[in-house]
């Protein structure tokens, strides 16, 4: 089966819908999006218009601030600062990578953690890894999402990720571990990596290797969760080699369609729910 993304966020964004219009008519408030958006890197212009055109589409009322490459860190924290105190805002996003001058973790750790809609802030990791509430990174979550879908009990199932970074590894591993899976997790000083994965029901990639993961990686029945996103000449493929991983697996994510809508969705979920809260 291939698991198609894009349904599932327009079936989560349609219920997202639901309950802002329930919320508007009831208390004439909707959750606000702040983005900040530093400098010209084309991937992330076209990151931020996703998420301003998703955002409206929900009725979330969506902001951008715009600063040249040549912006100072305080100037990105005063108005951080300001965003924080500011009470028509739920979610503040600082579309990611920064310029040099600018220091990510300083940015990240000065958003307040109850309006931190991608979920890294320490408070929010921490709460996440000893199994607390918390605002989870929208592209784990998103995985977690699609895996519930296809099998409703995860537990003592084992989940091997491949790659360990704080935007997707990891948080995944803390999230499966809560659904009671085994979890493995692998990067790139794995000895034996395809004999690992090998080994896994589930078997998450988040590398940015196209098509890393061959057919002989894969075990057959295992569900396979892809969230490269890689430009292969004029294409974009995933970390997994999905043709011929297709007919191994029982359920797979495709790239472009699979991982990415939910992303997308997700910050959506986490805005709405960061409004909840604070409201
Ligand atoms: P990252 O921060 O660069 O981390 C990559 C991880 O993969 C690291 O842990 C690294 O190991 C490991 N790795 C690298 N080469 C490897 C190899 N040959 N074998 C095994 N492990 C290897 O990347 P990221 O931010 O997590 O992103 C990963 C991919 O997901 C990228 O293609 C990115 O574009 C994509 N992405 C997609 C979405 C979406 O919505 N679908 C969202 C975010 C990112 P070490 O730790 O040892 O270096």
């Amino acid at each position: 089966m291939i698991i198609d993304g894009k349904k599932e966020a327009q079936i989560l964004r349609e219920e997202i819908k639901k309950e802002i219009i329930t919320i508007k008519n009831k208390t004439n408030k909707v959750p606000g999006l702040t983005v900040i958006l530093i400098g010209d890197f084309v991937p992330s212009q076209i990151y931020v218009r996703n998420k301003e055109k998703n955002s409206k589409e929900v009725g979330i009322n969506s902001n951008v601030i715009r600063y040249s490459k040549d912006v100072t860190e305080d100037e990105v924290l005063k108005k951080i600062q300001e965003l924080n105190n500011n009470k028509e805002v739920s979610g503040i996003l600082v579309q990611l990578p920064l310029p040099q001058q600018i220091n990510k973790e300083k940015i990240i750790n000065s958003i307040d953690p109850a309006k931190d809609v991608d979920g890294f802030h320490p408070v929010n990791v921490g709460n996440l890894a000893s199994g607390y509430n918390a605002i989870v990174p929208c592209t784990p979550l998103g995985c977690l999402l699609l895996l519930k879908k296809i099998e409703t009990n995860l537990s003592g199932k084992h989940a091997v990720i491949v790659g360990r970074s704080n935007l997707n590894g990891k948080p995944m591993a803390q999230l499966l571990l809560k659904e009671n899976c085994t979890v493995t997790i692998t990067h790139s000083k794995t000895k034996n990596l395809k004999e690992e994965c090998l080994k896994a029901d589930i078997l998450i990639v988040a590398v940015g290797v196209a098509n890393l993961v061959k057919k002989d990686w894969v075990k057959k029945g295992s569900i396979v969760v892809d969230i490269g996103i890689n430009k292969l000449g004029d294409k974009i493929v995933g970390d997994v080699s999905f043709e011929e991983v297709k007919d191994i697996a029982s359920s797979i994510t495709p790239v472009p369609g699979g991982v990415g809508p939910m992303t997308i969705a997700c910050l959506l979920k986490n805005t709405l729910n960061c409004f909840k809260k604070l409201n």
